[in-house]
């Protein structure tokens, strides 16, 4: 009987805590009946699904003897924030569509959630939060696991970091500026095809147009450190330094004077990179490496293929 499993799975739901979706109006999925209480007697809603009857869902309060429900993705949603918790982990990242938090000593990879994060290029943590960028929804990622859209419209984000409890995001030409309620207000324009980005200490580290621009993270004032840096990878920053992969090299940029050196060539393809703790992690080839302010690197993983983001507790 195809609804077995359902019945099975739908019964083990009530009993951990779900309500059925039509519970407002039984006669949604059962065909009569009425309501089971609604939204009052003690029920919470939970963050990212909707208040009424969620079509398909395996918590609908009758199904036909015919038909199977797997999980939908607004089941999967009600899930993941009400039993998945936050880990605190040294760093994050998103590796094949999923979010993970990772051991920065033994690289293990555990996923914080099942939520689709299908997309997501950018990735930033600051003051306890993780934010995210995807498919156009700015998103902060709270420690009892709700995932919180803060907004939408961010489609073609290019670039983004945080310091000082601020997330900075290039997207439509503007460099915004966004706080951890998601209040956003624009620094400037003229910015679009943004390459990398980096933050610390209050300034904010760019490439774009061939340069390598350092802004005030508060008054948004901006110069140029320098020129030919056309086709940059990823950044990052930490320890007064920015390190940048740009033309297969691996630069380390005095974030003071701007003077520039290579630690090293053979990294053209790095697809996602951050600091933790003082040190670089990148995503190479699948392969997640550590480095040194020295440049030395160290493999840590080879299990990092599709990974398309990463960001360290900073
Ligand atoms: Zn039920």
């Amino acid at each position: 009987m195809p609804a077995a499993t359902t019945v099975i799975a739908h019964e083990i739901g009530n009993t951990i805590g779900f309500h059925h979706t039509d519970r407002a109006n039984i006669s949604f999925s059962c065909g009569s009946g009425g309501s089971e209480g609604g939204m009052g007697f003690g029920v919470v809603h939970i963050p990212g699904t909707p208040t009424g009857p969620s079509q398909n869902s395996w918590m609908l309060a009758c199904i036909p003897t015919t038909i199977d429900r797997p999980f939908t993705s607004i089941d999967l949603t009600a899930l993941c924030n009400v039993y998945a918790g936050f880990p605190v982990e040294d760093l994050y990242s998103v590796t094949s569509n999923r979010l993970n938090g990772i051991d920065a000593s033994t690289a293990s990879r555990r996923g914080v959630n099942c939520e689709d994060w299908a997309n997501t290029r950018l990735l930033a943590y600051t003051s306890g939060y993780i934010f995210g960028v995807i498919n156009g929804r700015f998103v902060r990622k709270d420690s009892n696991g709700a995932t919180v859209e803060l907004g939408s419209g961010w489609i073609g984000s290019e670039v983004m970091s945080s310091t000082n409890g601020f997330v900075f995001t290039i997207q439509g030409g503007n460099f915004w500026r966004t706080d951890i309620n998601g209040n956003t207000i624009s620094m400037g324009s003229g910015w679009a095809g943004a390459q990398a980005q980096a933050a610390m200490d209050g300034f904010v580290y760019t490439i774009q147009g061939g340069n390598f621009w350092k802004t005030n993270a508060s008054s948004g004032a901006t110069f140029s450190m320098g020129s030919g840096w056309t086709g940059a990878e990823a950044m990052a920053a930490t320890s007064g330094f920015v390190y940048t992969v740009q033309g297969g090299n691996f630069w380390k940029t005095n974030a003071s004077t701007g003077a520039t050196t290579s630690l090293g060539s053979g990294w053209t393809g790095v697809t996602a990179m951050t600091s933790y703790s003082g040190n670089i992690y990148a995503v190479h080839q699948g392969n997640l490496y550590r480095i040194t302010s020295n440049g030395a690197a160290t493999l840590l993983s080879t299990a990092f293929s599709n990974t398309t983001a990463i960001a360290g507790v900073n």
